[in-house]
Protein backbone atom coordinates (compact mmCIF):
# COMPACT_ATOMS: atom_id res chain seq x y z
CA UNK A 1 0.00 0.00 0.00
CA UNK A 2 1.62 3.33 -0.66
CA UNK A 3 1.05 6.64 1.63
CA UNK A 4 -2.43 8.00 1.07
CA UNK A 5 -1.35 11.11 0.43
CA UNK A 6 0.83 10.20 -2.43
CA UNK A 7 -2.77 8.96 -3.93
CA UNK A 8 -4.17 12.16 -3.54
CA UNK A 9 -6.20 12.00 -6.41
CA UNK A 10 -7.50 14.29 -9.80
CA UNK A 11 -10.85 13.63 -10.29
CA UNK A 12 -13.83 11.89 -7.80
CA UNK A 13 -13.09 8.13 -7.36
CA UNK A 14 -15.80 6.08 -8.45
CA UNK A 15 -18.91 5.96 -6.27
CA UNK A 16 -17.97 9.20 -4.29
CA UNK A 17 -21.02 11.18 -4.06
CA UNK A 18 -23.14 8.42 -2.49
CA UNK A 19 -20.60 7.74 -0.24
CA UNK A 20 -21.11 11.53 0.78
CA UNK A 21 -24.56 11.19 1.06
CA UNK A 22 -24.50 8.38 3.72
CA UNK A 23 -21.65 9.72 5.66
CA UNK A 24 -24.11 13.17 5.77
CA UNK A 25 -27.16 10.28 6.60
CA UNK A 26 -25.19 8.73 9.15
CA UNK A 27 -23.95 12.20 10.86
CA UNK A 28 -27.47 13.33 11.43
CA UNK A 29 -28.57 9.91 12.96
CA UNK A 30 -25.38 10.22 15.25
CA UNK A 31 -26.80 13.71 16.12
CA UNK A 32 -29.74 12.51 16.91
CA UNK A 33 -28.60 10.63 19.70
CA UNK A 34 -27.05 13.45 22.42
CA UNK A 35 -24.58 14.37 23.72
CA UNK A 36 -22.57 13.21 20.66
CA UNK A 37 -19.56 14.18 20.74
CA UNK A 38 -16.66 13.88 17.55
CA UNK A 39 -13.57 12.31 18.87
CA UNK A 40 -11.00 13.99 16.85
CA UNK A 41 -7.18 13.41 16.23
CA UNK A 42 -6.90 15.36 13.74
CA UNK A 43 -6.34 13.26 11.12
CA UNK A 44 -7.45 13.92 7.46
CA UNK A 45 -10.40 11.75 8.76
CA UNK A 46 -11.26 13.65 11.62
CA UNK A 47 -10.92 16.68 9.73
CA UNK A 48 -13.39 15.50 6.74
CA UNK A 49 -15.86 14.80 9.71
CA UNK A 50 -15.67 17.75 11.48
CA UNK A 51 -16.27 20.06 8.00
CA UNK A 52 -19.03 17.45 7.52
CA UNK A 53 -20.58 18.73 10.54
CA UNK A 54 -19.67 22.05 10.56
CA UNK A 55 -21.41 22.31 6.90
CA UNK A 56 -24.57 20.64 8.01
CA UNK A 57 -24.62 22.16 11.34
CA UNK A 58 -25.13 19.70 13.11
CA UNK A 59 -24.99 19.31 17.21
CA UNK A 60 -22.03 17.12 17.46
CA UNK A 61 -18.99 18.63 19.63
CA UNK A 62 -15.59 18.28 18.61
CA UNK A 63 -13.06 16.87 21.09
CA UNK A 64 -9.31 16.28 20.88
CA UNK A 65 -7.23 14.35 23.00
CA UNK A 66 -3.77 16.33 23.74
CA UNK A 67 -1.54 13.54 25.24
CA UNK A 68 1.24 16.25 25.87
CA UNK A 69 3.03 14.01 23.60
CA UNK A 70 1.41 15.57 19.94
CA UNK A 71 3.94 16.86 17.01
CA UNK A 72 3.54 20.35 16.90
CA UNK A 73 1.99 20.07 13.01
CA UNK A 74 -1.15 18.86 14.86
CA UNK A 75 -1.74 21.64 17.16
CA UNK A 76 -1.22 23.59 13.99
CA UNK A 77 -3.77 22.16 12.05
CA UNK A 78 -6.26 22.31 14.72
CA UNK A 79 -6.03 25.86 14.64
CA UNK A 80 -6.64 26.09 11.01
CA UNK A 81 -9.36 23.87 11.55
CA UNK A 82 -11.43 25.89 13.52
CA UNK A 83 -10.50 28.80 11.22
CA UNK A 84 -11.89 27.25 8.60
CA UNK A 85 -14.81 25.48 10.13
CA UNK A 86 -15.63 28.07 12.73
CA UNK A 87 -15.68 25.23 14.97
CA UNK A 88 -13.88 25.24 18.42
CA UNK A 89 -11.97 22.36 19.63
CA UNK A 90 -12.36 21.06 23.61
CA UNK A 91 -9.17 19.66 24.20
CA UNK A 92 -9.52 17.12 26.56
CA UNK A 93 -6.07 16.06 28.80
CA UNK A 94 -4.35 13.86 31.15
CA UNK A 95 -5.14 13.97 34.90
CA UNK A 96 -1.76 15.46 36.46
CA UNK A 97 -1.98 13.00 39.54
CA UNK A 98 -2.35 10.46 36.72
CA UNK A 99 0.84 11.44 35.01
CA UNK A 100 3.14 11.75 38.07
CA UNK A 101 1.82 8.69 39.67
CA UNK A 102 3.06 6.93 36.14
CA UNK A 103 6.25 8.81 35.92
CA UNK A 104 7.43 7.67 39.52
CA UNK A 105 7.11 4.22 38.18
CA UNK A 106 8.49 4.11 34.99
CA UNK A 107 10.90 6.55 33.06
CA UNK A 108 8.96 7.41 29.83
CA UNK A 109 11.70 5.81 27.48
CA UNK A 110 10.45 2.10 28.86
CA UNK A 111 7.50 2.29 26.77
CA UNK A 112 10.37 1.03 23.96
CA UNK A 113 11.24 -1.61 26.10
CA UNK A 114 8.38 -2.87 27.42
CA UNK A 115 4.54 -3.27 25.99
CA UNK A 116 3.03 -3.27 29.28
CA UNK A 117 4.80 0.19 29.80
CA UNK A 118 3.73 1.23 26.45
CA UNK A 119 0.14 0.12 26.92
CA UNK A 120 0.40 2.08 30.58
CA UNK A 121 1.06 5.33 29.12
CA UNK A 122 -1.43 4.76 26.37
CA UNK A 123 -3.81 4.55 29.05
CA UNK A 124 -3.06 7.44 31.33
CA UNK A 125 -2.58 10.03 28.46
CA UNK A 126 -5.58 9.04 26.07
CA UNK A 127 -7.76 5.83 27.24
CA UNK A 128 -9.08 7.15 30.76
CA UNK A 129 -9.14 10.63 29.20
CA UNK A 130 -11.79 9.66 26.85
CA UNK A 131 -13.49 7.49 29.15
CA UNK A 132 -14.00 10.40 31.08
CA UNK A 133 -15.22 11.86 27.77
CA UNK A 134 -17.75 9.35 26.84
CA UNK A 135 -18.81 8.91 30.56
CA UNK A 136 -23.09 9.91 29.87
CA UNK A 137 -22.54 10.77 26.16
CA UNK A 138 -24.98 9.33 24.34
CA UNK A 139 -22.84 8.60 20.90
CA UNK A 140 -19.11 9.00 19.91
CA UNK A 141 -18.16 9.56 16.09
CA UNK A 142 -14.64 8.43 14.85
CA UNK A 143 -12.45 8.28 11.56
CA UNK A 144 -12.19 4.48 12.22
CA UNK A 145 -12.04 3.56 8.29
CA UNK A 146 -12.08 -0.52 7.00
CA UNK A 147 -8.54 0.14 4.93
CA UNK A 148 -6.43 1.29 7.59
CA UNK A 149 -5.57 -2.05 8.58
CA UNK A 150 -6.51 -5.80 8.91
CA UNK A 151 -7.54 -5.34 11.99
CA UNK A 152 -10.37 -2.76 11.00
CA UNK A 153 -11.23 -4.40 7.83
CA UNK A 154 -15.05 -5.39 9.69
CA UNK A 155 -16.05 -2.00 11.25
CA UNK A 156 -19.24 -1.31 10.81
CA UNK A 157 -20.79 2.37 10.35
CA UNK A 158 -23.02 2.28 13.15
CA UNK A 159 -22.67 -0.43 16.15
CA UNK A 160 -22.90 -0.84 20.44
CA UNK A 161 -19.53 0.88 22.08
CA UNK A 162 -19.32 -2.19 24.64
CA UNK A 163 -16.51 -0.74 26.27
CA UNK A 164 -17.96 2.78 26.56
CA UNK A 165 -21.15 1.81 27.13
CA UNK A 166 -22.70 4.33 23.90
CA UNK A 167 -23.19 4.13 20.78
CA UNK A 168 -20.17 4.52 18.43
CA UNK A 169 -20.17 5.98 14.61
CA UNK A 170 -18.26 5.19 12.14
CA UNK A 171 -19.05 7.02 8.84
CA UNK A 172 -15.89 6.62 6.83
CA UNK A 173 -15.79 2.82 7.38
CA UNK A 174 -16.10 2.50 3.47
CA UNK A 175 -13.94 5.27 2.31
CA UNK A 176 -10.77 4.75 0.33
CA UNK A 177 -7.76 6.47 0.44
CA UNK A 178 -8.62 8.54 -2.38
CA UNK A 179 -12.28 9.66 -1.05
CA UNK A 180 -11.05 11.15 1.94
CA UNK A 181 -7.93 12.93 0.05
CA UNK A 182 -10.55 13.92 -2.85
CA UNK A 183 -12.68 15.26 0.02
CA UNK A 184 -9.97 17.23 1.41
CA UNK A 185 -8.87 18.57 -1.89
CA UNK A 186 -11.86 20.04 -3.10
CA UNK A 187 -12.81 21.42 0.24
CA UNK A 188 -9.76 23.04 0.77
CA UNK A 189 -9.22 21.49 4.21
CA UNK A 190 -6.09 21.95 6.14
CA UNK A 191 -4.13 18.63 7.14
CA UNK A 192 -1.26 17.76 8.99
CA UNK A 193 2.03 18.80 7.03
CA UNK A 194 3.57 15.12 8.21
CA UNK A 195 1.13 13.58 5.62
CA UNK A 196 3.55 15.15 3.10
CA UNK A 197 7.00 13.95 5.09
CA UNK A 198 5.67 10.29 4.24
CA UNK A 199 2.76 9.49 7.38
CA UNK A 200 0.08 7.86 7.31
CA UNK A 201 -1.50 7.74 10.42
CA UNK A 202 -0.11 10.05 13.24
CA UNK A 203 -0.23 10.30 16.69
CA UNK A 204 1.95 11.00 19.37
CA UNK A 205 5.37 12.27 18.20
CA UNK A 206 7.63 9.45 19.86
CA UNK A 207 5.18 6.71 19.10
CA UNK A 208 4.74 7.64 15.10
CA UNK A 209 7.12 7.54 11.89
CA UNK A 210 6.91 7.66 8.59
CA UNK A 211 6.11 4.89 6.41
CA UNK A 212 8.18 2.59 3.63
CA UNK A 213 7.17 1.97 0.50
CA UNK A 214 5.17 -0.96 0.71
CA UNK A 215 4.18 -0.81 4.21
CA UNK A 216 0.65 -0.88 5.49
CA UNK A 217 -1.25 2.44 6.44
CA UNK A 218 -0.45 2.24 10.26
CA UNK A 219 2.74 0.43 10.37
CA UNK A 220 4.27 3.60 11.32
CA UNK A 221 2.48 3.45 14.85
CA UNK A 222 4.29 1.74 18.17
CA UNK A 223 6.68 0.29 14.83
CA UNK A 224 9.05 -1.31 17.45
CA UNK A 225 6.39 -3.57 18.45
CA UNK A 226 5.03 -4.58 14.77
CA UNK A 227 7.85 -5.98 13.24
CA UNK A 228 6.76 -3.45 10.43
CA UNK A 229 3.68 -5.52 9.88
CA UNK A 230 -0.34 -3.53 10.29
CA UNK A 231 0.26 -1.58 13.27
CA UNK A 232 -0.84 -1.42 17.00
CA UNK A 233 -3.92 0.06 18.56
CA UNK A 234 -3.85 2.39 22.01
CA UNK A 235 -6.38 1.35 23.14
CA UNK A 236 -9.32 3.69 21.95
CA UNK A 237 -10.94 1.14 19.67
CA UNK A 238 -11.85 -2.35 20.59
CA UNK A 239 -12.49 -5.23 17.74
CA UNK A 240 -15.87 -4.63 15.99
CA UNK A 241 -19.15 -6.51 17.44
CA UNK A 242 -20.76 -9.60 16.05
CA UNK A 243 -22.91 -8.34 12.40
CA UNK A 244 -26.07 -9.53 14.24
CA UNK A 245 -24.89 -6.34 16.84
CA UNK A 246 -24.19 -3.83 13.67
CA UNK A 247 -26.57 -0.93 11.85
CA UNK A 248 -25.16 -0.67 8.51
CA UNK A 249 -26.46 2.36 7.01
CA UNK A 250 -26.82 2.50 2.75
CA UNK A 251 -27.60 5.50 1.19
S1 LIG B 1 1.11 6.87 21.78
FE1 LIG B 1 3.11 6.79 22.86
S2 LIG B 1 3.38 8.76 23.93
FE2 LIG B 1 1.22 8.60 23.25
S3 LIG B 1 0.16 7.84 25.01
FE3 LIG B 1 0.70 6.01 23.80
S4 LIG B 1 2.73 5.33 24.50
FE4 LIG B 1 2.34 7.40 25.36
Amino acid sequence: MTACFALSPDRPPFGFASRVDALAALLDRAARQQPCVLASSLSVEDNVLMHAISVAALPIEVVAIDTLKLPQTTHAVAAEMERATGRTIRWLRPEVTALIAHAGSHRFEAIYHSRAARERCCTVRKVDVLAAELAGKAAWVTGLRRAHSEGRETIETEHWDTRFALRKFNPLAAWSDEDVWWYTRVHGLPFNGLYERGYASIGCEPCTRAIRPGEPLRAGRWWWEQNGQQGGECGLHLAPPPASESVEVVV
